[in-house]
């Protein structure tokens, strides 16, 4: 994506926007309790199934190939993962994850809304590392997701037009693209206190107790170089085409 592309991605209407969130529930993010940003979070994936249901996918059952280790996640979704896997007793996939951890993977530099920050102010964002491994997502288990029912964001976007094994890389219709922009967008908002990073970096610092504990005080510390600060929404990335077709999926978010 060239820069003048992402200039002309972000929305005209921001200042409103922005003036929404302040006086909707989204503003107020501060101050909720982790269990709150939780319900939310859950409330934003009702949504997307909501918005997506009628996009015709191929995406089913076992259909694995874009389990990778690239998946990206925020530590909200991490907190929400690992407390699922130690009371379902599934704590053995962080030993999965750690034994794994010397796979190449995707690491961002930068998270959906700095990005956009950073193309409203018409600087140029880093270069992301493009060469990254293909192999298996490393909690993948005879091509069933072990916890599906709380997987990202990042997997649960991944909706391709076509079957990705056979045609070798995915189809994601355009106003799909952008709906999920907007959604990682307002996931990152929600855990503007927190961090992004790759699956299984967020998942590690996640698997200590302390790290839990410190994060639900809001007292995590800076996790190290691997992760990187999420920013509240200061500008919405949708491309000039989708602006009309898009505003009542901002109507709901703004509604959460
Ligand atoms: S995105 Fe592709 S590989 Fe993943 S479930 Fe859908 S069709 Fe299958
Ligand atoms: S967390 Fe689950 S859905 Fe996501 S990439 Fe891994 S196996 Fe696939």
């Amino acid at each position: 994506m060239t820069n003048n592309f992402l200039n002309s991605c972000i929305a005209s209407s921001a200042n409103s926007i922005i003036a929404q969130l302040h006086l909707r529930n989204l503003g107020g993010i501060d101050q909720m309790y982790l269990e709150q940003r939780l319900s939310v979070l859950n409330k934003i994936y009702g949504l997307y199934n909501h918005v997506t249901k009628n996009l015709d996918v191929a995406c089913k059952k076992s259909c694995a190939a874009c389990c990778t280790p690239n998946v990206t996640m925020t530590t909200l979704e991490g907190y929400l993962i690992a407390n699922h896997m130690i009371s379902n007793g599934q704590a053995v996939v962080f030993e999965n994850i750690q034994s794994k951890i010397s796979r190449n993977r995707f690491k961002p530099k930068i998270t959906t809304n700095r990005l956009a920050d950073l193309c409203m102010k018409g600087d140029d964002p880093p270069e992301e590392e493009k060469k990254h491994s293909n192999k298996s997502c490393p909690v993948l288990k005879d091509n069933l997701c072990p916890i599906y029912e709380v997987r990202p964001f990042g997997c649960r976007c991944f909706i391709s037009k076509h079957d990705c094994s056979k045609a070798g890389y995915a189809e994601i219709d355009p106003f799909a693209m952008t709906v999920n922009t907007l959604f990682m967008q307002f996931i990152e908002h929600i855990d503007s206190m927190g961090f992004s990073g790759n699956f299984s970096d967020v998942l590690l610092l996640m698997a200590s107790k302390e790290n839990r504990g410190n994060y639900k005080m809001n007292t995590l510390n800076y996790p190290g170089a691997d992760l990187v600060p999420n920013l509240k929404i200061k500008v919405l990335m949708v491309p000039p085409e989708h602006r009309i077709k898009v505003k009542p999926v901002i109507d709901a978010l703004l509604n959460i």
